[in-house]
């Protein structure tokens, strides 16, 4: 037993191979790899190897297809076979719906790198001959799609990674990871201690509890899992691409001249053990052949032969998965060494070898090498690890990964997991809820007779006519939003200003009662935070961020505080309402609420005042997303229904929704976190190089990477378009072609009700150094699932912002 290492992985599965293997590759030979039992004993061993490359999102396909890449090469590198057979995809669809879910899946594997098209019904019974076709609309295919045999995978991993130094150790269980002072120390087993610096906890299943010894949270739970194997069935050869019918939640794959066929239940089983046994190890959970039977009826609807066919096995292991259906990557918050990379549901082979390397990079380079935000810890909340939550998510999410793929889709399942203190007044308004970092957010709000509940579509949905009549409000009268899932931090101390000044590039030195608007950077001058930061005192400072920042931001935050460092960090997230009143008579509707001066001299944009409203002391930031008059009032919870109430009384506010949020700040060209802002992307990509103070004593972080990015010239900048065809819908994600070329994607779309055309912004390459004016001229189209729509492109908003009045 070894004593001390650089880095310990814990789990001696597909990923903690994957991980240890990079991690050699980067030149980091001093690695622990430890394995409870024997390696694959987990869920690795039984898994049925398919790896496909093309997911809902341009990241995910990246990782996979970095995967694959990988396995094809592994066995001249290492000497052991991976199992890896370039056989490809076949998934069929079965309703126009499904077919242009696969036409946005093609598109968006044009824009990175993954060749897949659409072939006709008869083209799919070529290709699959026992396949029934004539109730399709048609089927994709992916070519460079294959499959593996996990457990060489990760012998395979594990060879390359001894052959680069990593030890692997069997038959050693981690009992606890020490910490000292918020940051690791090393790990505990019966065998004794390995003091290390970073510890990856690749613990599968048993990744939870292990975490939460910690305090760390890893939001994953087992559910059973299922396949089952035929005996041979004639017309089966071992060429045959993996078969995929989504409508029918069935994925079908020879094996060894019979069928191989298994998928996602609409109602999943979790596995309800709590804890994981310690005892289990290449073991299986019971035949459940209730459970399996819609996926067994959904396969034989595709192959009739299966009808007949001779099952020699049902297999039920069980997988971990997460609530959003995303793995859990990263560097957990609060703790500095702590990674995880679990909860890869049933994607964890085809995600491992990309997953395994991006997590190395980040332990190698001290950053994460790309915008990782989707799958960091950093994105959920500790209840979102609760078993409660959990259990209840897991009988929808598993289905959801062979569901529609509807852009706008919100689970129905342990929902209200925060709610607003206005929740039932807006339900009364007809309040139609999303979620969003578990807070209950109203999308839209149903006209009375309306249901307000989403009629799902890739085009045009039900809620089009009301969401008009929300941003006209916005535009001509005034709005109100309820924001209050904004992040809230209060920031506080002698050396607060130091710290956030160093954190923003923008100027900070500000009096108290002035708001700044200003992003976070990080070393690569990419986005980690979108934010306004509000001087509320001589040492306080008020820090509002989008809904899903909150865990990061503080956590950004607390990681760059020196020690010693007199600040002090809270989450007043829950602590208040915000009420967003907005458009050009919110000062109007303002003012019977409030005696305090609203006119622009006493009240001007950017500044932040403590007002009464309705008797309830307010703290009231005048901003606005939508590019309006307007201010955003953060109410103590306690007194958020008598301010609501008061501005109800007062007249002329529409309540309004995220949805028409969107729309209202795609025409005035504002930009957002996650979609615009990402850790790509920098503030002079995305054309906002006027919250940079270049100048400002101390600098700032992701300085020196502008500067050089400035003297570079840009190779990619951020256009706004808006969609020639008014009835067009995009959603974001679309390809954008310039001159019938592939130059970037839309990040978001909406529809822009003043401008009566959809709007949308996106990056786009250019030459560097290339004025930006000189984009215009191009010819640029929208690939909305394959039908190629004309688009306005802009350097500056379609609607000119008028907040500032
Ligand atoms: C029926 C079925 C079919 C599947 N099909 C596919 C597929 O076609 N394609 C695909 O991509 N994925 C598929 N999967 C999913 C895939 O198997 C998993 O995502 C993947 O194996 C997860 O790997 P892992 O390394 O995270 O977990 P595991 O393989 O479970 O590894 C975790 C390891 O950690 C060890 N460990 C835990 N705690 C400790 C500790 N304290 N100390 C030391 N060691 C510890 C465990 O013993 C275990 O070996 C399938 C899964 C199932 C169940």
């Amino acid at each position: 037993m070894i004593t001390q290492a650089r880095v310990v992985v814990i789990g001696g599965g597909v990923v903690g191979a994957s991980v240890a293997y990079h991690l050699t590759r980067l030149g980091i030979a001093d690695v622990a790899l430890l394995e409870r039992r024997s390696l694959t004993c987990g869920t690795t061993w039984h898994a049925a190897g398919l790896i496909g490359r093309l997911r809902g999102t341009r990241t995910a396909s990246r990782l996979v297809d970095d995967s694959a890449r990988l396995y094809a090469r592994l066995p001249e590198e290492t000497g052991y076979a991976t199992g890896w057979k370039r056989c490809g995809s076949l998934v069929v669809a079965r309703t126009a719906e499904r077919l242009h879910q696969l036409r946005r899946y093609v598109a968006i594997g044009s824009t990175c790198g993954v060749d897949a098209h659409i072939v006709s019904p008869a083209e799919a019974r070529r290709l699959w001959p026992l396949c029934r076709v004539d109730d399709l609309a048609g089927a994709m295919v992916v070519p460079d799609d294959g499959r593996v045999i996990p457990a060489d995978v990760t012998q395979a991993l594990a060879a390359g990674a001894r052959a680069g130094g990593a030890r692997v150790l069997e038959n050693v269980t981690v009992s606890r990871v020490r910490t000292r002072d918020g940051v690791v120390t090393g790990v505990e087993m019966d065998e004794g201690i390995i003091e290390c610096e970073t510890i990856v906890n690749c613990g599968g299943m048993w990744a939870r509890a292990l975490a939460q010894r910690n305090g760390v949270v890893v939001p994953v739970w087992p559910c059973e899992h299922f396949y089952a194997v035929t005996r041979p069935i004639d017309g089966i050869t071992p060429d045959l691409p993996v078969l995929r019918d989504l409508d029918a939640c069935v994925y079908v794959r020879e094996e060894v001249g019979g069928l191989l066929f298994g998928g996602f239940e609409p109602v999943a089983k979790p596995w309800l053990a709590d804890p994981i046994p310690e005892h289990f190890a290449f073991s299986l959970l019971k035949e459940d052949w209730e459970q399996f039977e819609v996926l067994m009826r959904g396969a034989a609807e595709r192959i009739p032969s299966l009808e007949s066919a001779e099952i020699q096995l049902l297999l039920n292991g069980p997988e971990s998965f997460t609530p959003d259906g995303n793995f859990v990557l990263g560097e957990a918050p609060g703790l500095r060494g702590y990674f995880v990379a679990a909860g890869f549901n049933s994607g964890g082979i085809a995600g491992a070898g990309g997953a395994g390397r991006a997590l190395a990079e980040w332990i190698a380079g001290g950053a994460p090498p790309m915008d990782l935000t989707a799958y960091e810890p950093r994105r959920v909340l500790p209840r979102h690890a609760e078993p409660e939550f959990l259990v209840e998510r897991m009988r929808e999410l598993v289905g959801l990964h062979y569901a529609l793929a509807w852009p706008n889709r919100e689970p129905v399942s342990a929902r209200g997991v925060l709610r607003s203190p206005l929740h039932d007044r807006l339900a009364a308004r007809g309040a139609c809820f999303g979620s969003k970092m578990g807070w209950e957010r109203v999308n839209w709000f149903a006209p009375p007779g309306v249901e307000p509940r989403t009629e799902y579509a890739f085009g045009r949905q039900n809620w089009f006519a009301a969401v008009a009549g929300e941003h006209r409000a916005a535009r001509e009268g005034a709005a109100l939003f309820d924001q209050t899932s904004f992040g809230k931090l209060a920031v506080e101390g002698p050396d607060a200003q130091a710290l956030l000044g160093r954190l923003a590039p923008n100027d900070l030195d500000v009096p108290s009662g002035r708001t700044v608007y200003t992003p976070f950077l990080n070393e690569r001058g990419g986005y980690e935070s979108d934010l306004t930061i509000s001087r509320v005192g001589d040492e306080r400072w008020f820090v509002v961020t989008g809904s899903a920042q909150r865990v990061r931001d503080a956590d950004w935050i607390r990681r760059h505080t020196p020690p010693g460092a007199r600040v002090r960090v809270t989450d007043e997230t829950e602590a208040w309402a915000t009420l967003g009143l907005m458009g050009p008579r919110a000062r109007h509707v303002l003012a019977r609420a409030t005696a305090a001066d609203l006119d622009a001299a006493a009240f001007p944009f950017g500044s932040v005042r403590e007002i009464t409203v309705a008797g309830v002391a307010v703290r009231a930031i005048r901003m606005s997303y939508v590019g309006e008059l307007g201010w955003e009032l953060y109410v103590p919870v306690a007194g958020a229904g008598q301010v609501w109430d008061a501005l109800e009384r007062a007249g002329g506010a529409t309540p309004a929704g995220y949805y028409a949020l969107d729309g209202l700040r795609l025409e005035k060209g504002y930009r957002a976190w996650s979609r615009e802002l990402t850790p790509d992307d920098t503030p002079l990509e995305a054309g906002l190089g006027f919250t940079v103070r270049w100048d400002k004593p101390g600098g700032f972080i992701g300085r020196e990477a502008l500067l050089a990015q400035r003297a570079r010239g840009l190779s990619r900048r951020l256009l706004l378009f808006a969609l020639e065809d008014p009835e067009a819908v995009a959603w974001g994600d679309e390809p954008i072609l310039r001159d019938g070329r592939v130059a970037g994607t839309l990040t978001s779309a909406a529809h822009g009700h003043t401008l009566g055309r959809p709007v949308a912004m996106g990056y786009v390459a250019c030459t560097a150094g290339a004025p930006a004016e000189s984009l215009l001229s191009a010819r640029y189209e929208i690939d909305i699932a394959g039908t190629r729509i004309a688009a306005t492109p802009a350097l500056r908003a379609w609607v000119a912002p008028r907040e500032d009045r």
